[in-house]
């Protein structure tokens, strides 16, 4: 759906809610105005594609929130009227029976209360996604996400998992030899290569993946809700592309995100050390860590190809609806 036919006041939700999501949207239309005219026009494309998957993130929890609620307010209807009819009678039985209705309504209560926090956290992490579009969070060489960006996300998304279990897997990208290519090269011809890189991980990532410029030549992505087989699929894809488009080779580390309270640190590491075993075995080539060894990425099925292939065309299609709806909308 596009942003301008969303309605938040249908939903009904609690006011700071409701004020939190209008207040995202209203930033992120303002902030693709005020883009205007852009660096790029696929940069863009791009940041609009990713503030339209925020907003519907944001409409499918509060179309949770909203359901919950009408359930949460029919029983409270039900108790004011029992109590009202009760309000004049002196009969033990009828008061016990409220008492247990009482408790029966506690339950649904805290559950309530739960979702809510669940839903707040959400959407700190959906600003999350927001704010990436700031400029304090761009790298300035390649237009992705700086590190400070990296951080950010990856510490909101490292709270939801050890809070509500919602993986992730994050993957690291170095290009090989780089100071050889600095030398033939030249300093400039190097940035090109950084630039180069940069883009084509953005355009192969998905919109709501998250890609960093993570050091000199390194880069990192991060994956919500994508398990670790998935991210692998993605690493070696995105491997293969930059050896056959650009030129020149990236090593790759991938691992999912494990739980049990560990840190963001603990996540780069691993991913780490499997981009280190991948230099270890020869460059150009993508290893992961499943939390207790590292192994060599066995490369994709036939099957795992086509799937992607899919995928890619699928939200392409769903992106080119997006902008008619948008433009009829408008
Ligand atoms: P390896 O295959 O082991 O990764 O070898 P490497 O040559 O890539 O080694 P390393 O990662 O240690 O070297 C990275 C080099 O990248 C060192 C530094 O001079 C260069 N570099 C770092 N930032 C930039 C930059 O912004 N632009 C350019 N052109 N070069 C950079
Ligand atoms: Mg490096
Ligand atoms: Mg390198």
């Amino acid at each position: 759906m596009p942003l301008a036919v969303l309605d938040i006041t249908q939903f009904g939700m609690p006011g700071p809610v409701a004020l939190a999501i209008v207040a995202l949207l209203g930033y992120v239309v303002g902030r693709i105005r005020r883009h205007a005219p852009p660096a790029s026009e696929a940069q863009a494309r791009r940041e609009i594609k990713r503030a339209q998957g925020v907003a519907k993130n944001l409409e499918a929890i509060a179309q949770d929130i909203r359901k919950d609620l009408a359930r949460h307010r029919a029983s409270l209807d039900r108790f004011k009227v029992r109590v009202d009819q009760l309000g004049n009678e002196h009969n033990d039985e009828a008061w016990k029976q409220l008492c247990t209705e009482a408790e029966e309504i506690i339950g649904p209560t805290m559950y309530l209360a739960t979702q809510l926090a669940h839903c707040y956290d959400q959407i700190r992490q959906q600003t999350h996604h927001l704010l990436t579009f700031s400029e304090v969070r761009t790298d300035p060489l390649t237009g992705i996400c700086n590190r400070r960006a990296m951080d950010d996300t990856l510490g909101s998304l490292v709270a939801m998992k050890n809070r509500y279990n919602m993986g992730f897997s994050l993957a690291i990208f170095d290009i090989d030899h780089f100071k050889r290519i600095n030398d033939e090269q030249g300093h400039l011809g190097g940035d090109k290569v950084i630039r180069s890189v940069a883009q084509l991980i953005e355009e192969t990532a998905r919109d709501t993946d998250v890609v960093t410029r993570y050091g000199g030549e390194e880069f990192v992505v991060i994956m919500p809700q994508t398990e670790l087989r998935g991210a692998c699929v993605f690493s070696e894809r995105m491997r293969t592309r930059v050896m056959q488009q650009l030129g020149v080779t990236v090593s790759g580390g991938v691992t999912s995100a494990m739980g049990d309270g560990e840190t963001a640190h603990a996540i780069i590491e691993r991913a780490d050390a499997a981009m280190y075993a991948a230099k270890q075995a020869g460059r150009n080539c993508t290893f992961l860590h499943d939390g207790t060894k590292i192994q060599r990425q066995s490369p994709m099925t036939a099957d795992e190809n086509a799937a992607f292939d899919n995928a890619v065309l699928a939200e392409k299609a769903r992106h080119e609806l997006d902008e008619v709806e948008t433009a009829t909308a408008g």
